[in-house]
């Protein structure tokens, strides 16, 4: 089959590659019809903790081509979409659909040696019983993709915030996750939501949506910028989108005595100057975590399904598996309008 391998720091190449086979009696194959690249394989294509030799994509749909023994939920030609995060499969936590409190600890798709991701034509799936759910009618293909990473991180980051109706939420970042986590704080009732970024069509994108567009590159920044636009008090939550430390800081000093702080941007630094006082004097909320995306789908499928939220008007690019090494390269450079690309691993 073939796959798009990541052999070094900006080298994503289409390669041939033996097929997967059936890891154990519970996982399927899944021959792959859809697959998105995410933010988030941008870490690994810098190079940042990548590996050569890795399989990438951990947003993928498609149909079951070899099924396991011990599968109890799927039979061969069923449509799936299956979770980027995955755990064991078998403990309490993983039965209650949260992979990553698996006692095994998460996996990620596509993110190391281990698990072969789905930017290819076939992947392996361990753990099919808690990793997939039948593609629901009518969700298409390609809003089932949303829903494999980006569109359940989105809600889960509106989750953690703790957001009730007529709230003002302040969202840092307008990528795709950032734009689910605005739509799906419209959805739980917020009044007002302040959509920062410093992309212009971004902030455009975000308006459109019913949102109120702060651009941080104006004034003092994003900070100033909330305040200013919540009468000195801060916002009832911030959702962080981006992942970097500053964003970070930003949102706990953005927020509202008694607020809540939520972060969904990948952070993976272990030297944040977390300001304690502030946090401690203005009893602040902070959730931070991988979202556990099986979690999601008893909620989030309805509202796609009934059109609620449409994920898939994210999606700027759709471009053939083969043409992988320039998807990558296009990606990254953020050229052409690019917000979310699709890859078709038919072509
Ligand atoms: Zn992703
Ligand atoms: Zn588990």
């Amino acid at each position: 089959m073939r796959a798009a391998i990541l052999n070094g720091p900006g080298d994503v190449n289409v390669e041939t590659v033996p097929d997967p086979g059936l890891a154990d009696s519970t996982s399927v194959v899944v021959e792959v019809s859809h697959t998105a690249i995410c933010g988030s394989d941008l870490h690994l294509y810098h190079g940042l903790h990548g590996s050569p030799g890795i399989h990438l994509g951990h947003e993928f749909v498609g149909r079951v081509v070899a099924v396991g023994d011990d599968v109890r939920t799927l039979t061969l030609d069923d449509r799936v979409l299956v979770s980027a995060v995955i755990g064991c499969g078998r403990c309490a936590q993983c039965l209650g659909r949260n992979p990553v409190r698996c006692t095994s600890g998460p996996r990620v798709f596509g993110n190391g040696l281990d698990l072969p991701g789905g930017q290819a034509e076939l992947v392996a799936v361990p753990a099919a019983d808690t990793s997939c759910r039948l593609l629901p009618h009518p969700v298409t293909p390609e809003q089932a993709v949303m829903l494999t990473d980006i569109l359940p991180t989105g809600y889960y980051g509106a989750r953690n915030a703790d957001i009730r109706p007529g709230d003002t939420v302040a969202v840092l970042g307008l990528g795709p996750v950032g734009i689910f986590a605005l739509q799906s704080a419209q959805v739980m009732g917020a009044a007002r939501v302040l959509a920062v970024d410093t992309v212009p069509e971004r902030l455009a994108h975000a308006e459109r949506l019913g949102a109120i567009p702060v651009d941080a590159t104006d004034g003092a920044g994003t900070v100033a910028a909330i305040l200013d636009h919540t009468a000195g008090r801060g916002a009832d939550s911030v959702i962080e989108a981006v992942g970097i430390d500053q964003t970070i800081s930003d949102a706990l000093y953005a927020t509202r005595a008694g607020g809540t702080v939520s972060v969904i941007g990948a952070n993976l630094g272990m030297e944040f100057a977390f300001p304690m006082g502030l946090a401690f004097l203005r009893d602040l909320t902070f959730r931070i975590g991988l979202c556990p995306v099986q979690s999601t789908w008893d909620e989030l499928i309805p509202l796609v399904a009934t059109g609620r939220l449409a994920p898939e008007q994210v999606v700027t690019h759709r471009m053939a598996l083969s043409d992988a090494t320039e998807a990558y390269r296009l990606f990254e450079a953020r050229e052409d309008g690019v917000l979310k690309v699709l890859l078709d691993p038919t072509r």
